[in-house]
């Protein structure tokens, strides 16, 4: 069975019922009045925003035969023909489905006939960076030049996979995140229309759970209302739903405090053995986490997060009782031990393991310290890490550690090693003169970013390791497989060698493979090519500071400066 009944029949039908988007309807609505409606628009956002009801209301209006200002009549035929899903002059494609080229010229044989009913004929293209590079080019001709009566609507919850082409010739809006304050008033008002008895902590509840999606949050809705129970309250949503109750987690986080072994293990044990699942458990663990870093960093966005000042108060002993290090260093644990379990490892042991590193765990060890505990002195370079701990301080008091310096994530320091660390793996297996991949990368690297930017900014996680006569192999780490395949696609081969010839007037084919040993890189789209030999870490602490913090370096400074 599936739960869209309230989604499908609370969808809203004008740009006034649409839940938290204002500074889009009020563009859109502004445009309207003005008759000045793009002909190529961009939705960019999180699923569940209103991307498609908004572009149906867009469509609804822009054919509407007795518009009500900037709204749709509804009433015409048109509105009900598009209402029903009927009209001829909206087509909804859903690119997940019809990535091809062949797909996009279909549409493109179809743009050419004039609507049959209303005055555009309006295509919305749902989940639009799904489309093949080769399709995305032969979209690009149809939007360079469309026929005057074409709307194009484009929806995408991964912009940055969207080519630049493309992008350039729409008019972007970009969807929020509903917030959980936002979302709990859209529930309560679809409750009170159901009739339905619902508390408001189970509203709260039930707009966490929706994580800024209206859709996510209904669906849940759906679910507990046919149960059919007199009162929803928040024990009713828990125990159905297989979820812990948010209290718990704050029990859990005092025994912590308090150091009381027995107490957490019994703890944890009833929770689990109560039916929740293990990884659910560690979901709701750092969702907690989550809501008290915001209570700590920023206090005055709680209201944001649905958080009522009696809940502040409840968590008040708690903000006491844990530096902002403290609850960065237990959710860097918690999502240790969610990967673990994901890993197959067994779910409860490790979290019996994890709650006991939490006890364990003394004040937050700060990077300087470290350093000079693995360089042996006070060190001779400063490594700026670009961890988030460093956020702003708050007012409320920190008790343990005032010191906001980037923090060690609980179980990945290895104790310092006598032998000085292998040397980087791209001198050692680089099989040509690295200067002229040197040159060559880095000019490569550019003209692709104006050209094929999504493809660039994948390959900056790569590394390039050789050039021969006709061919370029370059290395993925070990997360990098999709990449690999998806790159070994005939249209993007040809592209990428059409754009290395461009660069050095010579053919060259690309191969990719994945090497494990390479250092994880983060997706990058302003990075090009190598780092310049003089920026490179020489200093043996600063390169090992650099694995046990999975760091990058952003500056350099001598403390002889200070
Ligand atoms: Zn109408």
């Amino acid at each position: 069975m599936s739960y869209f009944v309230f989604a499908r029949k609370y969808r809203p039908q004008k740009f006034a019922d649409v839940v938290a988007q204002k500074h889009i309807t009020e563009t859109l609505t502004k445009a309207i009045e003005n008759d000045r409606v793009s002909q190529a628009y961009l939705f960019c956002g999180v699923r569940g925003t209103g991307k498609t009801s908004i572009a149906r209301i867009l469509a609804k209006r822009l054919n509407c035969a007795n518009p009500q200002g900037a709204e749709p009549c509804d009433q015409c035929e048109s509105c009900l023909a598009i209402v029903k899903g009927h009209s001829h002059d909206i087509l909804e494609i859903d690119a997940a489905s019809h990535t091809s080229v062949d797909d996009i010229r279909e549409l493109r044989e179809s743009i050419k006939y004039a609507p049959t009913g209303g005055k555009h004929k309006i295509y919305i293209i749902d989940e639009v960076h799904r489309l093949s590079p080769s399709a995305f080019d032969a979209l690009l001709k149809t939007l360079e030049e469309p026929p005057a009566h074409a709307v194009f609507i484009f929806a995408t919850t991964e912009v940055h996979k969207v080519p630049q082409t493309i992008l350039s010739r729409c008019q972007r809006y970009d969807f929020k995140r509903i917030s959980e304050s936002e979302l709990k008033a859209a529930l309560k008002e679809i409750a009170d229309k159901e009739g339905l008895k619902i508390t408001e902590e189970a509203l709260a509840e039930l707009a966490k759970r929706g994580d800024g999606s209206l859709r996510d949050s209904l669906s849940i809705l759906d679910q507990v209302a046919s149960w059919q129970h007199d009162l929803i309250d928040e024990k009713l949503l828990t125990e159905a739903l297989g979820i812990v109750p948010r209290g718990e987690y704050a029990q859990v986080l005092r025994l912590i405090r308090q150091k009381n072994t027995t107490e957490i293990i019994t703890k944890v044990n009833a929770v689990l053995n109560s039916g929740i699942d293990a990884s659910e458990f560690v979901r709701g663990f750092q969702q907690e986490l989550r809501l008290l870093l915001v209570l700590k960093a920023a206090p005055n966005l709680a209201t944001d997060y649905g958080i009522t000042t009696e809940e502040v108060a409840q968590y008040d002993d708690i903000l006491q009782g844990y530096s902002l290090n403290d609850l960065l260093r237990i959710q860097n644990l918690l999502v240790n031990l969610e990967q673990k379990i994901r890993d197959g490892f067994d779910p409860v042991i490790n979290i019996e393991l994890a709650m006991l590193k939490l006890v364990a765990m003394e004040d937050s060890v700060t990077l300087e310290s470290v350093l000079r505990q693995l360089a042996g002195n006070p060190g001779s370079s400063k490594v700026t890490n670009t961890s988030p701990a460093g956020a702003p301080k708050t007012h409320q008091s920190e008790l343990k550690s005032p010191d906001p310096s980037p923090v060690l994530p609980l179980d990945s320091l290895t104790p310092p090693q006598s032998n000085p660390p292998a040397v980087s793996s791209t001198a050692a297996t680089a099989a040509v003169a690295p200067a002229d991949l040197a040159t060559i990368w880095p000019r490569f690297m550019q003209s692709l970013k104006t050209t094929h930017r999504n493809l660039q900014i994948k390959l900056t996680l790569a590394e390039p390791r050789s050039i021969d006569d006709n061919k370029i192999t370059v290395a993925f780490d070990r997360l990098g497989e999709v990449h690999v395949r998806q790159l070994q696609d005939r249209d993007i081969q040809k592209t990428l060698e059409h754009v290395v010839k461009g660069v050095t007037g010579k053919t060259y084919h690309f191969q990719f493979f994945v090497d494990k040993n390479l250092a994880h890189r983060q997706e990058n789209g302003n990075q090009i090519g190598l780092l310049a030999e003089s920026e490179k870490p020489d200093h043996p602490a600063v390169i090992k500071a650099m694995e046990v913090f999975d760091a990058e370096i952003v500056g350099r400074q001598d403390l002889a400066d200070q």
